[in-house]
């Protein structure tokens, strides 16, 4: 039995190891990586899309965790020049330590589900340098990423994804796809960030704010969830019907309320 095997699923790094060679294939084919890219993966596992990764050339920098993992990738990759890999948290990695250029860096992954929120926001931080992003998300979560306004699973992810970035849900993945099997549903999703924001916040900072806030009960008017930061006025001039709930709004109201906010803080 090779040493690939002999690794141990480790739940609290949310390992579910990709096993099917045609879903691999058709995520491959979906990321169509090309020679001399400039490629980030988080999470390589023990590189079941990695191997696919550097066979198309790109040049490849992988972040992971585990370190009972660090030799297994190495077994198989260091030999490869175009291989980097580093151990630690994808949370806490700067990604302009890679040293690509703006617009240059393309990130994949199948991400462990539990860091996967706070792991597309601290990517978003980095929107300038990233030219797409393909990952594997739980289904629901994929689900919130696309989703319009209007319905339930419009929020602050949502909002704050598709602020910065055009969102494609791919196609979905049954849990058989991984060992061990996740009790969820997964899919595949692209976001690639805009060359130019379609409605630009005034401060992006006062943008996560509002949202945060409106959010925070989303079956509450929007005239009760904002009124320590604006007046049921500043609602109304700033275009918005304060007795919607938060869900109703699209992103460019959003980005209204958070322009009204930055002019009251400027005036004050
Ligand atoms: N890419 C492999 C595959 O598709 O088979 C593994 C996917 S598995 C769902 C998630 C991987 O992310 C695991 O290898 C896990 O150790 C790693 N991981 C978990 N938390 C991480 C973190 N904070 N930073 C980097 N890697 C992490």
């Amino acid at each position: 039995m090779s040493e690939h095997y002999q690794h141990r699923a480790r739940k609290r790094f949310g390992q579910n190891f990709l096993h099917d060679a045609g879903v691999i294939d058709r995520i491959l084919r979906a990321i169509h990586a090309r020679q001399g890219e400039r490629m980030l993966e988080i999470g390589p596992g023990q590189g079941a899309l990695t191997e696919g990764l550097l066979s198309s050339g790109a040049q490849l920098d992988v972040v992971e965790l585990d370190k009972d993992l660090v030799p297994i990738l190495n077994r198989q990759f260091a030999g490869n020049e175009n291989f980097r890999l580093h151990q630690g948290d994808a949370l806490k990695f700067d990604f302009n330590s890679l040293g690509a250029a703006p617009n240059s860096l393309r990130v994949v992954g199948n991400l462990p589900y539990n860091i996967s929120t706070p792991l597309i926001f601290h990517l978003l931080h980095n929107a300038a340098l990233i030219r797409d992003m393909h990952f594997m998300l739980q289904k629901e979560v994929v689900e919130r990423l696309a989703a319009g306004p209007g319905g339930g699973d419009w929020g602050r992810l949502s909002i704050m994804v598709q602020y910065h970035c055009r969102v494609e849900h791919l196609f979905n993945v049954g849990p058989g796809a991984f060992n061990p099997p996740p009790k969820v549903d997964s899919a595949i999703v692209r976001l690639v960030p805009h060359d130019v924001l379609p409605h630009p916040a005034k401060d992006h900072r006062l943008l996560e704010r509002v949202v945060r806030e409106a959010f925070n009960q989303r079956r509450k008017t929007l005239r009760n969830t904002l009124k320590a930061l604006l007046s049921s006025d500043a609602i109304a001039a700033a275009g918005v019907d304060g007795s919607l709930r938060p869900e109703q709004l699209d992103l460019a109201a959003f980005v209204r309320l958070a322009d009204k906010l930055a002019e009251q803080n400027d005036a004050g």
